[in-house]
């Protein structure tokens, strides 16, 4: 079952355009992982899905229902339902520096007062303890490494029960010594079976834990398929030149 469907998605900064037609599906349950040169368009297609940014054309349907369709959106209300379902990571963290580790996990929840505030300290407590943070709950960001800092923004994502996760580089502002510890968080992700979108330049971790690799140059998909096949056996010139450069 398509849990995210991209059809034809368009997206221009002015005179630039930045996504050329994007179409694509995303399963249930699958990882994707998006690679591609600086500037090919990833961060904005990401955006895009959770509405950080406006497209310009095309549709965009998660889980059947439509954040936009043909290039118009639908009520506030509507597309903030549709997003409601989809977490997003960021390179650098996007942590709120004057929250403790555990108000930065409860303050969304909290804001949109569905739930009573003992299940989601409850929640933030297990979501610590996922992510090895349980020590530092109390404690603010700047007392964070970076991967630690990390790791507490994929717990905060999980924080509203999200169906799909995005991520937009989770270790390239990392320290290499640090990527390893995301790297896991997210990979015990993967063999829980959430669904995830995940840009990244790891080419071993899309290898290893992606299930499908899409390439993407110039606002365009170029090629994508099984991470091998693309990883190792690229079918077109520019998937090679890029790998060549990052392998
Ligand atoms: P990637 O994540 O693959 O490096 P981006 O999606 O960040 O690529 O950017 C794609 C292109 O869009 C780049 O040329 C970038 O400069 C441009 N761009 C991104 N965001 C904006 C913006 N807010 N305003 C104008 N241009 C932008
Ligand atoms: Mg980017």
């Amino acid at each position: 079952m398509a849990i995210i469907e991209v059809s034809e998605l368009k997206k221009s900064f002015g005179d630039l355009e930045v996504l050329k037609q994007i179409t694509f599906d995303v399963q249930k349950n699958d990882v994707v992982a998006i690679i591609g040169p600086s500037g090919s368009g990833k961060s904005t297609m990401l955006r895009s899905l959770v509405h950080l940014e406006e497209i310009n054309g095309g549709s965009v349907r998660i889980s059947g229902d439509y954040l936009v369709k043909d290039g118009v959106y639908p009520k506030t209300q509507e597309i903030k339902q549709v997003t409601s379902r989809m977490g997003m990571v960021f390179q650098h963290f996007e942590l709120f520096p004057h929250l403790t580790v555990k108000e930065n996990l409860e303050l969304a929840p909290k804001m949109t007062k569905r739930e009573p505030t003992d299940a989601i300290r409850r929640r933030s407590a297990e979501l610590l303890e996922k992510v090895g943070l349980s020590d530092k709950a109390n404690v603010y960001p700047s007392k964070l490494s970076g991967g630690q800092k990390q790791r507490v923004a994929i717990a905060r994502a999980l924080m509203m029960n999200p169906e799909i996760l995005l991520f937009d580089e989770p270790t390239s502002a990392l320290d290499p010594e640090l990527t390893g510890e995301v790297l896991a968080v997210m990979k015990d992700l993967a063999e829980e079976h959430m669904t995830m979108i995940v840009v990244t330049h790891e080419m071993g971790f899309a290898q290893e834990v992606a299930n499908r690799v899409i390439f993407m140059d110039k606002g365009e998909i170029v090629e994508s398929g099984n991470p091998v096949e693309v990883l190792t056996n690229p079918q077109h010139e520019r998937t090679k030149a890029f790998l060549n450069r990052n392998l």
